[in-house]
């Protein structure tokens, strides 16, 4: 049997309507993912490893990778380079 869209008996519940049934959230919205453009390691820095090798810095300033290759100028934290990140995937969708 196919499920219901209406609430059960009872009316609506706390559970009603359902996650999925609700529209997306602005938060949501601006952390859409694009596919083959993770953030690597979340924004964490990196450095040129040379021979188009990135590897992980320990200090708070680096580059942010993205999965696509494309790299940051070296940036001061973590969340300028998610912000540096937000920015690349605006103008993949524009491309
Ligand atoms: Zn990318």
């Amino acid at each position: 049997m196919p499920r219901s869209l209406f609430p059960p008996d009872g009316g609506p519940s706390e559970d009603w309507p359902p996650d999925y049934m609700q529209p997306p959230r602005v938060a949501d919205r601006n952390r859409t993912r694009l596919a083959g453009h993770a953030l690597q390691h979340e924004g964490k820095p990196f450095e040129d490893g040379g021979e188009g090798n990135w590897s992980r810095t320990y200090g708070a300033a680096g580059r942010g990778v993205c999965e696509c290759g494309e790299a940051s100028t070296v940036l001061a934290s973590d969340a300028d380079r998610k912000r540096w990140h937000k920015g690349h995937k605006d103008e993949v969708r524009r491309a």
